[in-house]
This record gives C-alpha cells, sequence and structure tokens, in this order.
C-alpha cells in the first residue's frame, strides 16, 4: 500500500527545524501555555514519575494515586515505578472521564494524588478532583499528555490542578520524538519537581544521540507515502497475528529511561512549536466540520467540547451503541490506511504485562468504553473523500441489524 495516514494529527517537522539557531524551548513553551516557567523532561512518563515522587515527598504518609481505569499503560507504570500505589477509578458512563462519585469514595488520607486525564485533547472535570482532593488533602496532578495547546476559559490545561504535564511523543501533536513537560504554579511544588529531576534524570549520552536519530528518522519518515513502512505495515501484522495491544503499541516496556531532553531536540521543538498555533486552527475547523457529519449518525457518540473549553483535535473519538457495530467498523477500517484505529485497548487490569502492579477489579464502565470506542484521525492529511467513505462505513454498520 502506497498512501498510509498517521493516527492522529501530528505536526510534520522540516529538515529546516534541524538548523541551529533556535534556542530558549522552555521559555517559549511557558510563554505560550501561559505559565511563568516549564520543565522539561524526556517523556511524558518520566514527567509524571518526577511529579510524584516529589509530592511524595513533601507528603510522605500518603503513597496512592487515583487515575482512570482507562487510560495510557505508562500512566500505570509511572506510578509503580515512584513507588506508589495504583487506585483505580472507573469511568462515568458513556464517557472517558472518571466518575466523579467514585473520585470522593476512593479518596482519604492515603491519597496522594488524583489524576484528571484529558484524553484525545477533550477536557476532563478537573474541578470535580479538585473537590475531593481538596477535602482530603491530596494534590491534583492533571494528565495532559494528549492535550497539549488545550484550554479551559481561556487558560491552558494543567494549571487548575497542583500540576500537570505534557506529553511530546510520536503521535501527540507536538513531537520530539519523546519528551514531556511538566507545569505547576505553586513554588513549593515547583522546586521540589527541579531538585527531584536532578537527582533522577541523568545525562546520557547514548539516549541523546539514540532520541536525536529517532527525531530526524520521524522528520523524514512523517508522511503519507512512507508511513505504511513505519506504522501500516507493523500494524497490520500485529492485528493479523492476532495482537491489537501491540497494533496500537500498548505493549510499553517497564523500564523508564530518566534523563534529560537533548539540547539539539530542544532547538528543534522550538521551531516547530512557531508553526503550533496555526496547525492547532486548521485541526480544530477541520474537526468542528467533520464533527457535525458524524453527529446526526443513529447511536454514535461523538466527544466534543462544552461551553468554555476549547480542546485540542489529534483525532475524533467515537463511542459506538455496541462492541459487536465497534468491531464490524473496525473490520474495514482499521487496515485500511485511512488512519482509523483504537486508543487503549484494555482497562488497566486487562493488559498481561501489567498483572503484577495494577490490582483487578470490577470497572465495568472502563471495560465498557474500550470495548466500544474508535478514533478516526484529524490528520490534514486526511482528505474529504477519504472521510466520506469512513463515514459511509460507519452509517452502514450502524443501519445493519
Ligand atoms: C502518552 C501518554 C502518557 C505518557 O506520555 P509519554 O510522553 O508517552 O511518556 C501519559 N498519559 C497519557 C494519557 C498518555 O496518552
Amino acid at each position: 500500500m502506497s498512501r498510509e495516514l498517521p493516527p492522529t494529527a501530528g505536526l510534520p517537522l522540516r529538515l529546516s527545524d534541524w538548523l541551529p539557531g533556535a534556542s530558549g524551548f522552555d521559555r517559549a513553551l511557558a510563554t505560550w501555555l501561559g505559565v511563568e516557567s516549564v520543565q522539561l523532561e524526556c517523556s511524558g512518563t518520566s514527567a509524571m514519575v518526577i511529579a510524584l515522587q516529589a509530592m511524595h515527598q513533601l507528603r510522605p504518609d500518603r503513597d496512592e494515586v487515583i487515575v482512570p481505569a482507562w487510560t495510557c499503560p505508562l500512566v500505570a507504570l509511572a506510578i509503580h515505578r515512584a513507588g506508589l500505589t495504583i487506585r483505580l477509578c472507573d469511568l462515568a458512563p458513556d464517557h472517558f472521564d472518571m466518575d466523579a462519585q467514585q473520585i470522593a469514595s476512593l479518596a482519604g488520607a492515603q491519597t496522594l494524588a488524583i489524576v484528571p486525564t484529558h484524553l484525545g485533547g477533550r477536557l476532563a472535570d478537573v474541578d470535580a478532583a479538585l473537590h475531593v482532593a481538596r477535602a482530603c488533602g491530596a494534590y491534583v496532578l492533571e494528565d495532559a499528555a494528549q492535550a497539549l495547546g488545550a484550554r479551559q476559559f481561556g487558560q491552558s490545561v494543567g494549571l487548575r490542578g497542583d500540576a500537570g504535564f505534557f506529553s511530546l511523543a510520536v503521535g501527540k501533536g507536538l513531537t520530539t520524538f519523546e519528551g514531556g513537560i511538566l507545569v505547576t504554579r505553586d513554588a513549593t511544588l515547583r522546586r521540589a519537581f527541579a531538585e527531584n529531576s536532578r537527582k533522577l534524570a541523568r545525562p546520557s549520552a547514548r539516549w541523546t544521540l539514540q532520541r536525536a536519530l529517532e527525531l530526524f528518522g520521524y522528520t523524514l519518515a512523517y508522511r503519507p507515502s512512507l508511513l505504511s513502512w513505519f506504522y501500516g505495515r507493523p500494524l497490520r501484522k500485529a492485528l493479523a497475528a492476532g495482537d491489537p495491544v501491540a497494533a496500537v503499541g500498548d505493549d510499553f516496556d517497564i523500564d523508564i529511561p530518566m534523563h534529560p531532553l537533548g539540547r539539539w531536540r530542544q532547538s528543534v521543538g522550538a521551531h516547530a512549536l512557531a508553526r503550533l498555533s496555526p496547525f492547532m486552527e486548521t485541526t480544530r475547523q477541520q474537526a468542528w466540520r467533520r464533527l457535525a457529519s458524524l453527529r446526526p449518525l443513529p447511536g454514535l457518540t461523538v466527544f466534543s467540547d462544552a461551553r468554555g473549553n476549547e480542546g485540542v483535535w489529534p483525532f475524533l473519538m467515537l463511542l459506538m451503541p455496541s462492541q459487536e457495530k465497534r468491531d464490524a467498523a473496525l473490520r474495514d477500517l482499521w487496515t485500511a490506511g485511512l488512519g482509523v484505529s483504537r486508543l487503549f485497548i484494555h482497562a488497566l487490569p486487562d493488559y498481561g504485562y501489567l498483572r503484577d502492579i495494577v490490582p483487578s477489579a470490577a470497572l465495568p464502565q472502563a471495560r465498557d468504553f474500550a470495548a466500544r470506542s474508535l478514533t478516526i484521525t484529524n490528520s490534514p492529511w486526511l482528505t474529504d473523500e477519504e472521510f466520506d467513505h469512513i463515514l459511509a462505513t460507519l452509517q452502514r454498520v450502524l443501519r445493519d441489524a
């Protein structure tokens, strides 16, 4: 297959992004986000480890972290790496966000942090988490890995809670191949994060070189004519082998590299950041247009923004009326090269490799969401004809008895 679309709308890099001269990626990001300073890390996961450990040092009598039961497996690995205990919160019915009542029933004197999670650029209810956290003395750490650039009432996500982090991994918008951004407005936390980062993120020439080469590879290969080699073929191979976890890249290494974000990659990021706002505007307009075509489909739930929220649009997140219909749609679309995919395959306890880390629990809503959801790329490379083909497939599947 020649043409292959990525599952998310990543900002393409240019060779000119590699020219020297751009400095101050951290300052540019801070200005762009509207925060005093940011702390750069080598991944969102590593930012999360550093934040949680620093919080634990400030409140050593607390060691539980409440997270949505349907989220990135790296979140479980980060909590484990920080030496803390995972408490899974089920989702609200038909929603990706945590059930507010269950947050309240899980939280208590042991709770170190609650992690509202802005998935796929859509905003989570941070206030619900804050309400519970303030009552029990826990922190709120916003997982905004998939929401760099999202705003609520004009303010960046990640700043309403006590701290927040963003991911610069491949597939999450702006990328340095791997990277993470930690933000907080709390001076005590900011000092603790910086100190902890100096201890945990040790310079490594090997990682600096490897990641620079990987980012250069991304610069060359992130285009529809080459993505089948790096994305489509491995995906189809994994699906043919009956391994959807590998197909979506949910099969993470338990080991979490921790090192500084290399200078050269920061310079590439600084160049690319200058194009991020117009790119986000293009993808936002495309998303709203396409959501309007999806909304009338019977039985389909589309996720959008409530009043005052301005999310970002890496992909469109959809919930089908049943697993059968979701799977029927994916049978035609997942391997078609059109950027239709799934987000997380399982609720956290259902990943085999997390068995020793994540407690098992009932979690009916998280499992239901995993079974019925799918995503459509919002890459500008997805043409209107291609989108119409996806739309027609969904229409047919939803109509069939
Ligand atoms: C990707 C992701 C992370 C981890 O970020 P990395 O930069 O990939 O380490 C954390 N949480 C969520 C929801 C994610 O999607």
